[in-house]
């Protein structure tokens, strides 16, 4: 029997899980790739959707955190105590190289003057032993964000690995139902004003009403941190 491409196994994915709704897409993927699966989170205001789906399905998932050592201390905090409130036993968390932050910027400054290239030896960098050994990864991204995520699909290949969007099709109504159902602990900072959080340097709360990311990199084009970059989109630092 022919071996399935990557491209025919994201075809075959696509249609089987059209229309499945987050818990059916990520018992599929489990069904799919089995431990070969993790969860990148990034333990912000909407992570504990995904989390709690996860839970639901398979508390021992391992589940990967970046620690880029500019989290805010509440997001550190919001990460040990939703973990255990949903009974997740394979957190995971992953650090830049010290060596390699300390040659590009020592003085811990880069991301007012080159955000990218910060985001790129602090949290892209990290990622790859992160990801060793597994085939696939699920993420949180949903269309209603808007950009570069308006079209995402289900499955999509990215640089020798499966990524699997289980909430893309929510609304932002339905995301708030999710989580109030479920009563999760919300981030912290989400009451303070905040609805989406990554590190200090680079979060305020949105300067329009209507973009829940438009509070992320304020006063450079940069929308993303590089995680869901190609490798020739992302910049050289070294
Ligand atoms: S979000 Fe800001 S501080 Fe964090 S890694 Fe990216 S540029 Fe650096």
């Amino acid at each position: 029997m022919a071996i399935e491409t990557p491209d025919e196994k994201v075809s075959r994915l696509n249609a089987e899980l059209r229309g499945k709704g987050p818990q059916d897409i990520i018992r599929a993927a489990i069904r799919e790739f089995g431990r070969r699966v993790t969860y990148v989170s990034s333990f912000g205001a909407e992570s504990a959707a995904m989390l709690s789906l996860i839970a639901e399905v398979e508390p021992t998932l391992p589940i990967v955190f970046i620690d880029t050592g500019m989290h805010f201390q509440q997001t550190l905090q919001y990460r040990d105590t939703l973990s255990a409130a949903l009974g997740l036993t394979d957190v995971r968390t992953f650090h830049p190289v010290k060596d390699e932050v300390k040659a590009i910027d020592p003085k811990g400054v880069l991301n007012k003057t080159d955000p990218n290239a910060c985001c790129e030896v602090r949290k892209v960098r990290p990622l790859a032993p992160a990801l060793e050994g597994f085939e696939a990864w699920f993420t949180g991204r949903k269309r209603f964000h808007g950009g570069g995520r308006a079209h995402l699909p289900v499955i999509e290949f990215f640089e020798g690995r499966y990524k699997i969007n289980p909430l893309v099709e929510l609304t932002q109504e339905d995301l708030k139902a999710l989580l109030a159902d479920r009563h999760l602990p919300p981030h912290p900072m989400v009451a303070e004003g905040y609805p989406s959080i990554g590190c200090w340097p680079c979060t305020v709360r949105p300067v329009d009403p209507n973009d829940i990311r438009s509070g992320r990199w304020v006063g450079f084009t940069k929308e993303e941190c590089g995680l869901h970059l190609k490798r020739q989109e992302r910049p050289r630092v070294f």
